[in-house]
């Protein structure tokens, strides 16, 4: 059944090549009752992860005896954000390699910018895993890799990402063992927005953000411009954020600093220096988006999707019109509120 369109894995492997390749204010408000509310729930139960996939796609695996700074390395001349991690004396998947994990290693074992990362430099990734702080991180995914068949449905998907608090979701073939590509909130999104054109547009979509309650509004994590590249490793690390809004001393928004933007040091080479502050690591860094995405309290639900759908990113910034950042709208909070909700189910903040 999987074979049926021409699906191009580019898989490279690191290591060992795997024998197996076969291979706070969370309320949203839609209005209730709404007719159309379960439209986009319904939408993403008919359609599988499957449908999903793109027709080609680079996909990379590390063995867990690859050592980490050669595996982020990997990641960067591969352009990707992650890769699943093959285990050769357990013959499985034992988990994900993200920028998360090297924002974890970053910050675990950094001294000062006069001493090399000595655990970056030699650590293999199964070393790393089998550090007692990085333990602590596993027992949550349970040292096993989430994934999700092709035929299982994007609802499913949806669910899985959210309730896990993960960006990646590998499609598994469950007879060949294969992973077919890794799923992610921005890809589902997306095809919703290309194909759920063939519904009736729900109503809920004319409703003000400020109305909605879609998003988060309080305790919103930021860092000042001024802080150090450090300061903010530790902010993601501490309230297991994506991104965080740059801001000036009025509370203003300057820039976006994403869990994304830290393989730039990878990239560049540069992290054994994080003590440069947030305005030099955001001048460095390698940034396909111009600016701020913003949104504003009175734009509407389908201006929200609209603008994240076609600028590619995972967050808005809600500003006021002072640009003083007031909430976060990530594709997590678009997703439970329009999926997930008309189900009953609270998978982001359960
Ligand atoms: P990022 O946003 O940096 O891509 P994630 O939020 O997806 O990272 O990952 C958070 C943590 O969860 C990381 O330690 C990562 O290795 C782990 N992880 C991510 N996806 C999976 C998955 N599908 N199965 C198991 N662990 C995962
Ligand atoms: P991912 O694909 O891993 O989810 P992100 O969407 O977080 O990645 O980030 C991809 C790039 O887009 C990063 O360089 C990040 O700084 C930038 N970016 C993400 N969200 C915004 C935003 N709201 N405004 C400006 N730039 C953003
Ligand atoms: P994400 O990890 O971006 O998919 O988002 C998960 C949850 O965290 C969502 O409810 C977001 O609104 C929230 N969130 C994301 N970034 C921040 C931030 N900088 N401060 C506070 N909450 C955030």
């Amino acid at each position: 059944m999987f074979k049926k369109r021409a699906l191009t894995l580019n898989v490279s492997v690191f290591g060992v090549f795997p024998v197996q390749l076969h291979h706070n204010m969370h309320t949203s408000h839609l209005p209730d009752p709404d007719p159309d509310a379960e439209t986009y729930m319904n939408f993403m139960k008919k359609h599988c992860c499957y449908d999903a996939i793109p027709t080609s796609c680079k996909l990379v695996i590390f063995d867990t005896t690859l050592q980490v700074k050669k595996a982020f390395f990997a990641l960067v001349a591969n352009g990707l954000r992650a890769a699943p991690l093959w285990d050769n004396k357990q013959q499985r998947f034992v988990g994900m390699l993200t920028i998360t994990d090297f924002i974890n290693i970053l910050h675990r074992y950094y001294r000062s910018p006069m001493v090399q990362i000595y655990e970056l430099e030699e650590h293999k990734i199964e070393t790393w895993r089998g550090d007692s702080f990085q333990n602590v991180y596993l027992q949550y995914h349970d040292q096993c890799l989430i994934s999700i068949t092709p035929n299982a449905s994007l609802f499913d998907a949806v669910y899985s990402l959210l309730k896990h608090k993960i960006h990646r979701l590998p499609v598994i073939d469950p007879v060949s063992g294969n992973v077919l590509h890794i799923l992610t909130h921005k890809r589902i999104l997306k095809f919703l927005h290309l194909f759920g054109g063939m519904v009736p547009k729900p109503r809920f979509l004319k409703m003000q953000i400020k109305d909605a309650g879609i998003g988060t509004f309080t305790d919103i994590a930021t860092v000042r411009q001024t802080a150090t590249l450090y300061d903010a490793l530790s902010v993601f690390v501490e309230r297991r954020v994506s991104a965080l809004p740059v801001v000036d001393e009025d509370g203003k928004v300057v820039a976006l600093y994403s869990r994304f933007d830290v393989i730039n040091l990878a990239a560049q080479k540069t992290y054994n220096n994080l003590s440069m502050s947030m305005q030099e690591a955001v001048q460095r860094r390698q940034c396909f988006v111009e600016g701020v995405i913003k949104c504003y309290p009175d734009e509407t639900l389908e201006t929200v999707i609209d603008r994240i759908v076609k600028a590619e990113v995972h967050r808005l910034v809600l500003v006021d019109r002072g640009d003083v950042v007031r909430g976060i709208i990530s594709l997590s909070d678009l997703l439970q509120a329009i999926v997930l909700s008309p189900a009953g189910i609270d998978a982001l903040f359960s």
